[in-house]
């Protein structure tokens, strides 16, 4: 049970350097060896998975997901935000706590790690709040919640505003050992804004949210992170000016971290005025995507599935996120996956919830912005999925060593094919990237030596 062969493949394990066509041998759910010719050491009657031409490697991790239970089931459920995940290559997640009610307490931790072990997939890791209720006013019981097995604190969603507070958030989670996670908010300088405030938010009458809202608050996480010597991860960075903060704050050797989303790499704010502006203004420059697509997507202007928060913003900033994300100043890649009901976002731009799905998309736009026009390697990209948030987060996971839980990811970086919302497995269909053409795609997804998920068996088994 749970032993598997894979052979052929191109195997990449950033976590020990390793990158060769090697077979893969796993034996009750644990790593056995990474090796050439591993027929003979495998049992006889083990099953065998041919992956030649394909890349193996550790089972991706997405440190940001919101799988809406309890309480939003409607938008999506722990067993739907699994398959999700499984399709899109991903062997864990890690749930935010802005559900309802939010995961500020021990039980509703139990909660999940009880939902999750029922599907018996994805692992399914679990942040808690930072304050009760996510309000912003009172700490969550951050030591109960350490014992609960929470991975970091976070108020995602929200951003503690009253520093006082922020700083004696991170006293604590570092006295416990937890990262905490920011979602980089100024709320006197974002205010009510529902789009990135500059040339298109004028343009189209939309309330700005300007970039100095998050830079902002990075600023005063590098600080606190100095003052306490804790680990402050900011979440899905938007702007440049994060990303220039955090390469100084870094080259002094402050314990601060950022991580990117696709989104924010691949689109910018001309696409909340429609398909034709954006692919006039700044979509030129996408690699493979104009060059291969004989009909460009198209979308409206006031397209809600382009809100999200923190919002798409102008060219610049997208290349100093791929800046950032090359020179390793950004070590993380997630999707922030954010589901929300047709009904919800079929809305006036203004009154839509901000968010939008992206675990079935993510690899796919990681490979076109970042590994196709060579910006990084691909073992670079590989650890941003892996080792890196496993290292950030303290999980025995992200590796291929010896020993190491058999968790694998299966991919072919070639494989073109076209998104549609709704063929998702997610309950949401909140995607901007549907009918989009992508380059790079799961093949398999290995959990504890299962196949949860292959292209072959488009079910998730359990
Ligand atoms: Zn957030």
């Amino acid at each position: 049970m749970n032993s598997l062969l894979l052979t052929g493949g191109r195997v990449i394990d950033p976590a020990n350097n390793f990158d060769a066509v090697a077979d893969v041998l796993i034996l009750n759910g644990k790593i056995s060896a990474v090796g050439k010719n591993l027929s003979a050491k495998a049992p006889k009657d083990i099953t065998r998975f041919d992956v030649s031409g394909k890349i193996v490697c550790p089972g991706l991790i997405d440190l940001h997901v919101h799988f809406r239970e309890p309480g939003q089931t409607a938008k999506e459920n722990i067993a739907t935000g699994i398959a999700a995940a499984a399709r899109g290559g991903f062997t864990s997640v890690v749930c935010m706590p802005n559900t309802s009610p939010a995961i500020d307490n021990a039980g509703t931790v139990a909660l999940i790690h009880e939902r999750a072990a029922e599907e018996g997939t994805v692992n399914v890791f679990v942040t808690g709040a930072i304050t009760k209720n996510i309000s912003g006013e009172e700490l969550a019981p951050i030591g109960s919640l350490k014992k609960a097995g929470v991975v970091a604190i976070t108020d995602d969603g929200h951003c503690i505003q009253n520093n006082e507070l922020m700083r004696r958030a991170c006293e604590y989670a570092k006295m416990f050992g937890l990262p905490i996670f920011d979602h980089c908010q100024d709320y006197s300088l974002v205010t009510d804004g529902v789009m990135h405030e500059g040339y298109w938010s004028t343009a189209l009458g939309l309330r700005g949210w300007p970039a100095a809202g998050e830079e902002m608050i990075v600023a005063r996480n590098i600080l606190l992170a100095e003052l306490t010597g804790a680990k402050i991860h900011c979440q899905h960075l938007s702007a440049a000016g994060s990303v220039a903060l955090l390469r100084e704050a870094k080259k002094r050797g402050v314990s601060v971290s950022g991580e990117a989303c696709p989104h924010h790499f691949v689109l910018t704010d001309a696409a909340v005025a429609g398909s034709e502006k954006f692919w006039a203004a700044d979509g030129k420059v996408i690699s493979n995507f104009n060059s291969q697509i004989s009909n460009l997507p198209e979308w409206p202007a006031y397209d809600t599935n382009f809100k999200m928060n923190p919002p798409l913003r102008t060219a610049r900033d997208r290349e100093a996120i791929l800046a950032g994300l090359a020179d390793g100043t950004i070590e993380i890649l997630c999707s922030d996956h954010a589901p929300h009901c047709d009904y919800e976002k079929e809305v006036e731009f203004d009154y839509a919830p901000f968010g939008i799905t992206g675990l079935e998309t993510e690899l796919a736009l990681a490979l076109m912005q970042l590994v196709h026009p060579k910006r990084i390697s691909l073992a670079d990209m590989i650890a941003k999925f892996t080792i890196n948030p496993a290292r950030l987060l303290n999980l025995a996971k992200g590796t291929l060593s010896a020993g190491a839980d058999a968790d694998v990811t299966v991919f072919d970086p070639e494989q073109e094919w076209i998104y549609n919302r709704e063929d998702s497995a997610s309950k949401s269909k909140n995607s901007p990237f549907s009918g989009w053409k992508l380059k790079g795609r799961a093949v398999a997804t290995i959990v504890a030596g299962k196949k949860i998920w292959s292209e072959q068996n488009e079910a998730v088994a359990v």
